[in-house]
């Protein structure tokens, strides 16, 4: 399977972009891995043809939208979010005009037509700059992830609006999760995601115990622990993570911070569906054009901070 995989993207001039919590089967078969923020990158620098993305499905829409002369499949359609599917576009069409100065930062995990409604899209590696940058007068309501939005108001001293919304798998990454980890494993460094449900406790109270956490998007985490001297982490965020850093620094320990963080919406991609999705060129994932012109612009001025 592997090797018709590798031979088919050579017929067919794809490639295979795999987010960072796929499985190791697929991760080995991409061409790219990496975080949201990195995949549209590499998404809209590819010269490929067919992009058979990896991932969850508003990435996949992410790609389409900065690609539009591209044909970009995603290998099950069932691969949604419960963060992106938290947002009600209806409520933010509300908050906008209600306030006429206010400013929508939406995190890349949200849908289409979120982000079309956004003035910024950003991710874990970015929100904190976008956020300061916009002038202090106007409110700022961020979604859709609540514990990155303390996350930012905490670490910004600032008070923003913030969307109550949470992705089921980060949120089991509490306080006394990580706790019990740190506890156990003295030596270890602490690497979190601020989706963690932990987030803000990890930032304010941590330091109290003597214990300093680091906090990075997946890349960031990627990129530490190769630079880094220590042998060993506790790694907060879903587990998938932990196959690509083994593999590109390995000779270290990763110890997952809760076992069960693992999205069963990334895990719903297999090799196989990869294979089936190259060959058939299935599921297109389109996006109506207004949405995507009014999408790429909130994206675009993300990349400006990246
Ligand atoms: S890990 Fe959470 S935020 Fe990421 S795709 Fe899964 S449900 Fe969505």
């Amino acid at each position: 399977m592997f090797e018709e995989v590798i031979k088919l993207k050579r017929e067919k001039n794809a490639v295979v972009l795999a987010h960072n919590y796929q499985r190791p089967e697929v991760q080995d078969v991409a061409d790219f891995i990496g975080d949201s923020l990195n995949l549209s990158l590499a998404a809209r620098n590819t010269p490929a043809r067919l992009v058979v993305f990896a991932g969850v499905y508003f990435m996949a829409e992410t790609a389409a939208v900065l690609n539009p002369q591209k044909k970009v499949v995603i290998p099950d359609l069932g691969a949604g979010c419960s963060l992106a599917s938290s947002v009600d576009v209806e409520k933010v069409k509300k908050w906008r005009e209600k306030n006429p100065n206010g400013v929508v930062v939406s995190y890349i995990n949200t849908y289409v037509d979120v982000k079309a409604l956004s003035d910024y899209v950003c991710t874990s590696a970015n929100c904190l700059k976008i956020v300061e940058s916009i002038p202090r007068d106007r409110p700022v309501l961020f979604l859709p992830d609540k514990y990155l939005g303390m996350y930012i108001a905490a670490k910004l001293g600032r008070e923003i609006e913030i969307w109550d919304g949470e992705c089921h798998v980060h949120a089991k990454l509490t306080t006394p999760a990580i706790l019990t980890k740190v506890k156990l494993h003295r030596d270890a460094e602490v690497l979190v995601h601020p989706e963690c449900g932990c987030g803000t406790a990890c930032l304010l109270e941590f330091p109290k115990l003597g214990v300093e956490p680091k906090f990075l998007s997946t890349e960031g985490m990627v990129n530490y622990v190769k630079r880094s001297p220590s042998k060993r982490f506790i790694v907060a965020t879903e587990t998938g993570i932990i196959y690509r850093m083994a593999r590109e620094a390995p000779g270290k320990d990763y110890i997952p911070a809760a076992e069960d963080a693992v999205c069963e919406y990334m895990k719903l991609t297999t090799l196989e569906k990869v294979y089936r999705s190259l060959r058939d060129e299935i599921y297109v994932v389109s996006v109506p054009r207004d949405l995507a012109e009014r999408a790429r612009l909130a994206i675009e001025r993300m990349f400006q901070f990246t």
